[in-house]
């Protein structure tokens, strides 16, 4: 076959990026390899114990369990499924889950699947869950509270230390999505990991900062045995139960990922992260300095409000950018985004307005 991928050259909304070599080399190595019969396939199965012990050591869980998902939306199904699950079937009615309206697409998946309702939760002027309207809305039927550190559109992480206390009073479990944030965490002043709230389940993606190849998400559980909750009896296998939401899965996403983590955490992470940060900032001040509303970036993510004309053009140059619902544009600054990219993107920003100005006088 001839087809040659597509370059990240004008790529802003993308949450996955360039792999790094180890990682690529070790995705090839293990192609054939199947992590979803651990008995037939050891390598890959101990791969993958180490991808999940680097996990909950960027995640401060001591006696990590999970395992390597095809990505974040597994990771956040496993967790519902697993919040459903700590019930009687039969005392539960019309079981809920709250979840900040800033939540990823996928909770809306997972609750169709499982039969849950979603209350999408307000958020306050900074972009974070509002606390009061979790209070509030929580009742007998809820099953669980999520909380996003550092969300799809906005970059924001919400107070997870006050939802991890809610949901502890009130005996629901806590679910922490960190798909794309968790990787960048660490390095930044957020309470965010399971040493700073009573979190029972985290998402945390290693196909997107964590620079591993796709499919790579990450599920951590508080507990073996919580985990454990979710087996089912796979007779035909080598191995007998399986806690998986897929059967087969892919070896290149596992050993992948365990060559990220082994090549960059925490040095080669942080050295990233700092890079990004800094090149979001550098970017919201280039975006205000035209007169753009810039919502402050917390995490190298950079919201922008700008008008549907002008997205319209740089689309039409070549910009691959997206907006949610109407809202402003998102400009993910990852690692393969950079200066001198973002200034042939100002160039062209400059371009349409001098263009706008001329047009209009
Ligand atoms: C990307 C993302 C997801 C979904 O992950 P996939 O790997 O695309 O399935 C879930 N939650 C958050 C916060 C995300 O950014």
């Amino acid at each position: 076959m001839r087809a040659e991928p597509q370059s990240f050259d004008r790529v802003l909304s993308s949450m996955c990026t360039t792999t790094v070599p180890a990682a690529r080399e070790a995705a090839l190595q293990f192609l054939e390899s199947n992590p979803g019969d651990p008995a037939t396939f050891p390598v890959i199965d101990d791969l993958e114990q180490e991808a999940i012990n680097y996990l909950g050591e960027i995640a401060e869980l001591t006696k990590p369990a999970g395992y390597i998902t095809s990505g974040g939306t597994e990771a956040n199904i496993q967790a519902l499924r697993l919040a459903k699950k700590r019930y009687n079937h039969e005392t539960l009615n019309n079981p809920n889950v709250i979840v900040p309206e800033t939540g990823h697409f996928s909770f809306a998946k997972a609750a169709d699947l499982l039969d849950i309702e979603v209350q999408w939760m307000p958020t306050d002027t900074d972009y974070t869950v509002d606390v009061s309207a979790v209070h509030e809305n929580l009742n007998d039927d809820t099953i669980a509270i999520v909380g996003i550190a550092g969300s799809t559109e906005y970059g924001r992480v919400d107070p997870i230390p006050s939802l991890g206390a809610i949901a502890a009073r009130h005996d629901v479990l806590f679910h922490v999505d960190a798909a794309w944030g968790g990787f960048a965490l660490p390095f930044t002043d957020h309470a965010w990991s399971f040493a700073d709230a009573p979190v029972d389940t985290m998402t945390i993606d290693p196909h997107k900062l964590g620079r591993a190849p796709i499919p790579a998400g990450g599920l951590l559980v508080r507990s073996d045995q919580m985990l454990t909750s979710l087996a089912t009896e796979t007779p035909y296998l080598e191995t007998t139960s399986q806690v998986t939401l897929t059967g087969t899965r892919s070896g290149a996403g596992v050993a992948g990922t365990t060559a990220a983590l082994r090549a960059l955490w925490p040095d080669g992470y942080e050295q990233m992260i700092t890079e990004q940060q800094a090149t979001a900032s550098w970017l919201a001040d280039q975006l205000r300095a035209r007169d753009f509303e810039v919502i402050a970036p917390q995490l190298p993510l950079v919201p922008v409000k700008m008008e549907e004309k002008i997205v319209e053009q740089l689309r039409d140059r070549g910009w691959r950018i997206s907006q949610t619902n109407g809202g402003p544009v998102r400009i993910v600054c990852m690692p393969h985004v950079d200066r001198p990219q973002l200034r042939e993107f100002l160039t062209d920003l400059d371009a349409i307005a001098a263009d706008r100005t001329t047009t209009q006088a």
